[in-house]
């Protein structure tokens, strides 16, 4: 692609699906034309929103190989967010000719959960006890699931005999033993921007999740009652949270150890949005469960920015829009290589 300075020459692309609204609508706020590559069926809420200039209908997410000369001649640059990993593969992402913004290197150590692991504790964090055993298990555990029906099944478990028990409907699929954290979930959103090297934090969430959400509206006694209730942690949707101004300096630590240690295991490193996922005991240790080295689908609560964006920008800034500020700074300074890949 040749290098243009007008950044209203380049097209902000991402697939229909998980913060595709927020993007769209982020680039539109500065100044992009958008595209919205949709599944047939799905184009509706981009349609109707009018966040997209353009949509592209596929059979299929992987028809995305086959739109590569179109997007080319767009000048659209992809923004990645979790669905657009999931459905296109992380390998296949690293085959893409179009622009893509981020570091594809950095996406096999989100989906590797051992690589995720090793980047974590080596950057100091703390992270739950795996257990590669059953029979190890010594503590409460909790069972999750790979693929793609999320947090559907998930289990939790006292004891070997316990995990012999619940494993057996789900023989064939392949799981992790997870020490159970008893805490609340938290959800650090944080922006790494390549071209200042400064760490921002974007907002914080808390994931709505079924049935686990709607198990403590009813009494032990009732849920006795219902014979069986496995919890499971099928995502709905999120909701936003403001934390406790004192863990900011921690939480802040956090997120730059993550940057400074990516840039360790892949050129360039972790740069863009990315999540911490995480539960806070109330011993006040932090356990970081996952990262997401990409855009978190909860940033959507804050279209019109979060109270942390706010403190910053004194505009409405999303996530979204800060990947197409990013951009658009990039293009006018010469520097889009620093933020592609
Ligand atoms: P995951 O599929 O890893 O995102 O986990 C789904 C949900 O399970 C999270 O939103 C948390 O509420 C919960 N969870 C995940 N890991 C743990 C853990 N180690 N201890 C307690 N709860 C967890």
């Amino acid at each position: 692609m040749a290098l243009l300075k007008n950044h209203k020459k380049y097209k902000i692309a991402t697939i229909g699906s998980h913060s595709a609204l927020q993007i769209l609508k982020g680039a539109h706020d500065e100044g992009f034309s958008t595209i919205a590559i949709c599944k047939k069926g799905m184009e509706k809420p981009y349609k109707s929103f009018k966040v997209a200039d353009k949509i592209i209908i596929v059979d299929e997410y992987k028809d995305i190989f086959k739109l590569q000369n179109e997007l080319l001649k767009e000048n659209a640059i992809l923004i990645p967010h979790a669905s657009f990993i999931t459905y296109i593969g992380y390998e296949k992402i690293e085959t893409l000719k179009v622009p893509y913004y981020g570091n594809k290197k950095i996406l096999k150590w989100e989906s590797d959960r051992n690589l995720e692991r090793m980047w974590l504790g080596n950057a100091g964090l703390k992270v739950p006890l795996i257990f590669d055993e059953p029979k190890k298990i010594d503590r409460p555990v909790i069972v999750k699931f790979h693929g793609a029906q999320g947090g559907k099944g998930y289990f939790i478990a006292k004891h070997e005999k316990d995990f012999r028990e619940k494993i057996k409907p789900h023989k064939t699929k392949k799981y992790v033993i997870q020490e159970y954290i008893l805490g609340v979930p938290l959800f650090i959103h944080y922006f790494y921007s390549s071209l200042t090297n400064e760490l921002e934090i974007m907002g914080f969430d808390k994931r709505y999740e079924s049935n686990v959400d709607s198990l403590g509206r009813i009494s032990a006694r009732d849920q006795l009652a219902l014979e069986k209730v496995d919890p499971s942690y099928v995502i709905v949707g999120n909701m936003p949270i403001v934390v406790r101004e004192s863990y900011l300096p921690r939480l802040i630590e956090m997120g730059e150890a993550v940057v400074n240690q990516s840039k360790k295991i892949v050129p360039r490193g972790l740069f863009g949005p990315f999540c911490l996922e995480t539960i806070l005991t109330p011993e006040e240790e932090i356990y970081v469960f996952e990262i997401s080295a990409r855009i978190v689908a909860g940033t959507n609560p804050y279209i019109e920015g979060s109270p942390y964006t706010w403190l910053k920008y004194n505009e409405p800034m999303s996530s979204g829009r800060r990947i197409a500020r990013e951009i658009k700074i990039a293009i006018n300074k010469n520097q889009l290589s620093k933020v592609l890949s």
